[in-house]
């Protein structure tokens, strides 16, 4: 599904085959987790394709690998022509591109000075799929941000993730919601968190989520569209029962939610803010212009 025989992978600043390429088995990343990585995606355009906020990824993995001391020493500009080069070598062009930052051979709980570096870039639909979620408040914890850094985008932290989703598919949801360490609701495992009731639309403030660069740009967009937005702490009883609500995140993209612990949110998904923020931001990763979609 991630590659086949022709596929051509970055590794360490040489091009070659994904089914060729290999990496050692005693890297720190592998036993500890201790790497960085980014979820980017392009899309085609009317003007070709479009790496959609690629440098607010490179800066948040240039950002991720300092706060782990790893040292990664491509720029931005490099990182971002590396990801076009990949996608024209793969013929791909509405794709996700990851680069992951691993480190190497090292047991001791020091970084290592060895730093790969590795892109690769596959076709992937929407994340969590196309049809409304029904989630559950997860019995997990998102990581407390004194123990990580959990805005980082860190190998290791994925394990909660895995945790949290596993849990959820087992209990037969399609999604986990997850609290902080104070039982404020925090995040997804793979995403951010809106909901909204009468007219408004509510989010966590940072500094206990990844900071997401979809959150960021419904943020943006709300404000452009004139949607109130409040970024506070709540409780899930704040959230079951209300209005609507939708994941964000560059794989997910914004994906609405049917029900939370088996309580449905009120409105239809297609009359929410919700999902005049999905068009809004469908149109926008693809280069449209927004303000003159007919949203109310
Ligand atoms: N939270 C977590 C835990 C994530 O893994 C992701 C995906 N990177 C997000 C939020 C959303 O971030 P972004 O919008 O930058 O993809």
């Amino acid at each position: 599904m991630y590659f086949n025989k022709d596929t051509q992978v970055y590794l360490n600043g040489q091009w070659t085959k994904a089914a060729e390429a290999t990496t050692g088995l005693y890297t720190q990343t592998m036993h500890y987790g201790s790497g960085v990585f980014e979820g980017i995606r392009s899309y085609a355009t009317d003007e070709g394709t479009q790496i959609f906020k690629a440098e607010e990824h490179f800066e948040r993995l240039k950002y991720s690998a300092g706060k782990m001391h790893i040292d990664l020493d491509l720029t931005i500009d490099q990182m971002v022509e590396i990801s076009y080069e990949l996608l024209d070598r793969n013929q791909l062009s509405d794709a996700y591109i990851r680069p992951l930052i691993y480190t190497g051979a090292n047991m001791a709980l020091m970084p290592t000075e060895e730093v790969n570096i590795f892109f690769c870039a596959w076709k992937w639909g929407r994340y969590l799929g196309e049809k409304l979620l029904d989630v559950m408040i997860s019995s997990y914890q998102r990581p407390n941000p004194k123990s990580c850094y959990v805005e980082a985008k860190v190998v290791g932290h994925y394990t909660n993730s895995i945790l949290a989703t596993t849990e959820a598919k087992q209990k037969g949801f399609d999604e986990a919601l997850l609290l902080d360490m104070n039982g404020y609701v925090a995040e997804g495992p793979g995403a951010n968190f809106f909901y909204e009731n009468k007219g408004k639309i509510y989010t966590c403030p940072k500094g206990g989520i990844l900071s997401g660069i979809t959150r960021d740009t419904i943020l943006e967009l709300a404000q452009a569209l004139e949607i109130p937005v409040e970024e506070r702490f709540f409780k899930p009883e704040e959230v079951k029962g209300a209005d609507g609500a939708f994941f964000t995140g560059t794989a997910a993209e914004v994906a609405g939610l049917r029900s939370l612990d088996g309580e449905s949110f009120k409105m239809d998904w297609e009359d929410t803010l919700g999902h005049q923020l999905s068009m809004a931001y469908n149109r926008l990763v693809i280069g449209k212009t927004y303000n003159d979609f007919s949203l109310v």
